[in-house]
């Protein structure tokens, strides 16, 4: 059983942004493969976001470039964080959705969750195990983690890396998760020379030569003397 998680209309915002940072740097090089200028060829898509990504079908807009050089015309895609290649559901959703069908108890389970077809996942997953784990990305990040990822468990690597709490307006509203003021200033006072009781001990020292760990015992009070101890 899985609580509730939703993408939102902000999330998708800040992935447009990313986007159009991308398509911004491309847009200053030039046509691969002719050197022409390129200009903007954007065209609409049409994602699904299933139940977790609904947000996401608004944005439908795909960017893109043209070589403007008449005979060439190769179109140029630069690469996008909303889409992922061909597919027709929203990045975000291929990868949240592989997730929780690997941890949902059911099929039925996971599909009530992300409103994604149970055979739809099925084909991801055999995707992020295959295709995926033999391009050069997955090579590159692999090599970064320490222990390996391993190709039979893709998507999942075994880590967790951040705990993904669930929607739950009711509690919100209860406002025990609310942001708390930081705590007052209780950081001790920055170093000033050396320590009081440090200091005693090197006056001690530089006056009877005794080394600071010896410390004179009392004559012992209502024994005679150490007879009495058991051996
Ligand atoms: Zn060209």
């Amino acid at each position: 059983m899985f609580d509730p998680i939703e993408l939102g209309r902000e999330f998708f915002e800040r992935l447009m942004a990313v986007d159009a940072a991308i398509t911004a740097k491309v847009v200053a090089s030039a046509c691969p493969r002719c050197g022409g200028p390129l200009h903007v060829g954007n065209y609409l898509r049409k994602p699904r976001g299933g139940v977790l990504g609904l947000a996401g079908e608004a944005f439908t807009l795909r960017f893109s470039l043209c070589c403007g050089r008449e005979g060439c015309r190769r179109r140029a895609t630069p690469p996008s964080v909303r889409f992922l290649g061909r597919r027709v559901y929203v990045g975000a959703i291929v990868i949240v959705a592989s997730i929780v069908a690997l941890f949902a108890a059911t099929a039925a389970a996971a599909h009530r969750a992300t409103g994604v077809p149970a055979r739809t996942v099925r084909r991801w997953i055999g995707w992020w195990r295959g295709e995926f784990a033999e391009t050069s990305v997955f090579a590159t990040l692999s090599g970064r983690l320490v222990p390996a990822v391993s190709r039979r468990e893709l998507p999942a690597s075994g880590d967790r890396l951040a705990t993904l709490w669930p929607l739950d307006r009711t509690r919100n509203a209860e406002r025990a998760r609310r942001l708390v003021d930081p705590p007052p200033d209780r950081s001790m006072p920055g170093p000033s020379g050396i320590a009081p009781h440090l200091r005693a001990l090197m006056a001690d020292y530089a006056a009877t030569g005794l080394p600071p760990a010896f410390v004179t015992k009392d004559p012992p009070t209502g024994h005679d003397d150490d007879s009495s101890e058991d051996s």
